[in-house]
């Protein structure tokens, strides 16, 4: 079971599962790969069996896969990571969405750094849903100023929220934590915000049931599409 294609096609099957079981229709539900630590090889496999979404966490590494690929147009890269401030530049010029803003100074940065000939930055706001102290993500009390500002930025498009939710938790649980994520981005809609705010980008290889039972539209499976990561890299 360590070939991509099999897990590949068995997280697709879960996935066309648990919209079912939710009532939706799958093509609600975008399936990203998150590929850090994985070689360009292995996104390659991934991309020959259909993937086209991928996400990355550590900029460096996505370029150098980015240029190891640069003949797989149509892949669709996603920035997941903590964001440094004098990272945005190169995000801004080479994804096509960042899930993981959670502060105006680094949205700014992003959007002046958006090259004028390319499509606004898709972006997601990252919500620290469980109010855990270490964990990156606006607080749910600060999210409709964020979303305010981040929506008046020229260059950027934000498309929904994101959130990792604490970990160990039981399936009702991870519900119960998505379900915050849900009811926040419909009170945002409700302020009147002039963004499309059509994204949840939450669940992983744990807890995609879950969240797609509480409404996610993108999951980031890594490790049940390429199996367990080695070690985990200590670039940023
Ligand atoms: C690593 C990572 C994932 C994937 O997690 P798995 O448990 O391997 O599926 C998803 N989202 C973010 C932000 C990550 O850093």
């Amino acid at each position: 079971m360590h070939k991509i294609d099999e897990k590949l096609a068995n997280v697709t099957a879960r996935l066309e599962r648990a919209a079912e079981q939710a009532g939706r229709p799958r093509t609600e539900i975008m399936l990203i790969a998150v590929s850090k630590t994985q070689s360009a090889e292995r996104l390659r496999q991934a991309y020959q069996w259909g993937q086209r979404r991928f996400g990355e966490n550590y900029l460096q590494e996505a370029l150098d896969k980015q240029q190891a690929l640069a003949d797989l147009s149509d892949i669709e890269w996603h920035f997941i990571g903590p964001i440094q401030s004098n990272k945005t530049r190169a995000i801004a010029e080479h994804f096509s969405w960042v899930h993981s803003v959670d502060r105006l100074k680094i949205a700014r940065r992003l959007s002046d750094a958006r090259p004028p000939e390319l499509e606004p930055l898709n972006v997601c706001i990252q919500v620290n849903i469980d109010s855990e102290p270490s964990k990156a993500g606006v607080s749910p009390e600060q999210l409709p100023e964020l979303a305010a500002a981040i929506a008046a930025l020229p260059q950027l498009n934000l498309r929904g929220l994101m959130a990792i939710p604490a970990p160990g938790k039981n399936h009702h649980d991870q519900q119960a934590s998505f379900t915050q994520l849900t009811n926040l981005i419909q009170s945002l809609r409700q302020t009147g915000v002039s963004s499309p705010l059509d994204t949840l980008s939450m669940g992983m290889s744990a807890d995609l049931e879950a969240a797609i039972a509480a409404g996610a539209t993108m999951v980031r499976i890594g490790t049940d599409i390429f199996g367990p990561r080695a070690a985990q890299s200590t670039q940023v």
